[in-house]
């Protein structure tokens, strides 16, 4: 990407780079990172902080990281390592020799904790969760002293290695920090620092901790270490704010990073919480991480969105303060201007009913040019067949219609797209009413130009029936019927609005024999029907699938003004 590319409208937090930058603060460098859990897969809110990261660190000459924030073995996974690095890159960000992991410090994290012991500012407390949640407090109640708050210096520091050691069993005890327990901030009331968790792998230290750090005392000190300048998190950190300025205040570090919190992306008619996309995936609700219903990267790819699309779409909505929810249809027009813009458009019958062209001779194949873009002409043309017996789409016949309907009606006539006009002339059907066959005549003086005299205002897509390849189309559409499916309503879950006609396949439409060429992940717009791409699962063979990325605007308004 070239830097015009990617300068982007000021939010609040360049205004606060641009302030740092001004008075030199931290001597002009800007260090950002991006902190994924590697719990699940990256969503499409992931992309509006990835972005936010990364596209900061690009336009201010900075520096961006990739750090798995991985501290919970109990939940991650190598998988998610792999899918979360795929994702960045895909995006169209790159970390270069900086991809961290908060498993690698450690080993100096646990230093801190000492630390923070020897200063008096740490201790073993013996409570269990219940009893600690007790001692809490609450938001109207302050908290009380745990019983072992005043322990010695030493017998913390014997303790603590006892922890690390795996002398203890899980839950026996955590490290503490010593803040205070009637703090107006419930995250200050001596939170945990450590807690043991024996008997679980971790995927990147193995067996060899006993006892993992807690997120908030991880967090600024990876940041720290890391010479992290801006450390740009979601809402719900603002509380925690303190607690991260407390560590860093606290221990022997030489750098603090400065706390900055955005709101988090929702988006109309999905979920973007990592928990419920997992359970999406284990319940089997979708098919996997990469269903194309899923707002996960991973799922919009394979559905047919460009990071392009993706990055376009995060610069439109935009980095404030104020929680919202964004409408679908945001992130359907980011992808809609791309495609329209970049897709060359070929020709698809989804429901097919079978033309056959009576004054056709039965021998002759036509090669026609079809160009591959309405407006840009250096995409260039495509070969189309011309047969005697075609298909087009069964909802673009009626035996009757009114003059609103303009399509072929029998009797009259309608432009085949790119060829000639026909006339429909006499219907087949089978025993129990169905069309499965349409008589028509073709006009050989109308390739390319309306016949004299005649306006011909319908205009339709159709495919040759021996040249056409068989397909598999898959029609997408919003994962959830609700626009807010996990806050509709009380006793109500998400599951219960997962929209049953979010997902069909279609298995005998007929796609122009150019598509054979097609690539997996490659997207056309199949005319008036929408913008597809061909699965990136496994279909090399003969009968390509395509999936559908998202439908037209407009489909009728815009075709009949062209021939
Ligand atoms: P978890 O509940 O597992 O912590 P998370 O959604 O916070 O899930 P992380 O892997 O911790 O996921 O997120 C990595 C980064 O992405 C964090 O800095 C987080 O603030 C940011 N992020 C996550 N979800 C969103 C969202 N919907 N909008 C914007 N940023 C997000
Ligand atoms: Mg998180």
């Amino acid at each position: 990407m070239s830097s015009e590319e990617i300068t982007k409208p000021k939010n609040f937090i360049r205004h606060i780079i641009d302030a740092d930058i001004k008075s030199n603060k931290h001597n002009g460098v800007v260090a950002t990172r991006f902190p994924p859990e590697p719990n699940g897969y990256l969503h499409i809110g992931h992309a509006k902080s990835i972005c936010l990261n990364f596209g900061i660190a690009q336009d201010y000459n900075g520096t961006c990281n990739l750090r798995f924030d991985d501290t919970n073995p109990a939940k991650e996974d190598t998988e998610y390592v792999e899918a979360i690095k795929t994702d960045v890159k895909w995006l169209g960000f790159d970390w270069q020799d900086r991809l961290y992991f908060s498993s690698s410090y450690f080993e100096k994290l646990y230093g801190y904790a000492v630390e923070l012991i020897n200063a008096g500012k740490a201790y073993v407390c013996d409570l269990n969760a219940e009893q600690t949640r007790e001692y809490r407090g609450s938001l109207t109640r302050p908290g009380k002293n745990s019983p072992n708050r005043d322990r010695s210096i030493e017998e913390n520091i014997e303790l603590f290695q006892k922890m690390r050691a795996g002398e203890f069993d899980n839950g026996a005890c955590t490290l503490r920090a010593k803040i205070d327990m009637a703090s107006g901030n419930i995250n200050l009331r001596d939170p945990a620092i450590y807690r043991i968790r024996k008997g679980l792998s971790h995927h990147q230290t193995g067996d060899s901790w006993a006892i993992y750090p807690m997120y908030d005392f991880t967090h600024c000190i990876s940041d720290a270490i890391e010479g992290i300048t801006h450390s740009l998190c979601t809402l719900e950190f603002e509380d925690h704010r303190p607690l991260y300025d407390w560590y860093l205040d606290n221990i022997s570090i030489g750098c603090h990073p400065q706390q900055i919190e955005f709101s988090r992306l929702n988006l109309e008619y999905t979920i973007t919480s990592k928990r419920k996309l997992t359970e999406l995936v284990t319940n089997g609700y979708v098919e996997g991480w990469d269903d194309p219903r899923m707002p996960t990267l991973a799922g919009l790819r394979r559905r047919g969105f460009t990071p392009a699309s993706i990055r376009d779409f995060c610069d439109r909505i935009g980095v404030t303060k104020v929680d919202n929810t964004i409408e679908m249809g945001v992130l359907e027009n980011a992808i809609r201007e791309d495609l329209n813009e970049n897709a060359p458009r070929r020709m698809a019958v989804l429901d097919p009913v079978k033309v056959i062209l009576e004054n056709y001779d039965a021998d002759k194949v036509e090669e026609l040019q079809a160009p591959n873009h309405p407006q840009q002409e250096e995409m260039g043309k495509r070969t189309i067949y011309f047969s005697k017996e075609l298909y087009i789409d069964r909802a673009d016949f009626k035996e009757e219609a009114n003059r609103k309907y303009k399509r072929l009606v029998l009797g009259a006539e309608v432009r085949l797209r790119n060829a000639y006009v026909i006339k429909a002339e006499k219907v087949v059907k089978n025993e129990q009413g169905d069309i499965i066959e349409l008589h028509c005549s073709y006009d050989p003086q109308t390739l390319g130009k309306n016949p004299e005299g005649r306006k011909v205002k319908g205009v339709i897509h159709w495919v040759s029936a021996s040249h056409a390849l068989k397909a598999e189309v898959r029609l997408y559409d919003r994962l959830f019927s609700h626009p807010t499916p996990d806050t509709a309503g009380e006793g109500t879950s998400y599951t219960d609005f997962i929209n049953p006609e979010s997902f069909k396949r279609l298995e005998t439409a007929y796609v122009e024999a150019s598509l054979s060429d097609a690539k997996a992940g490659d997207s056309f717009q199949f005319e008036r029907e929408g913008y597809f791409c061909r699965d990136l699962g496994s279909n090399t063979g003969k009968n390509p699938v395509f999936n559908r990325t998202v439908t037209l605007r407009d489909t009728w308004a815009k075709i009949e003004q062209k021939i």
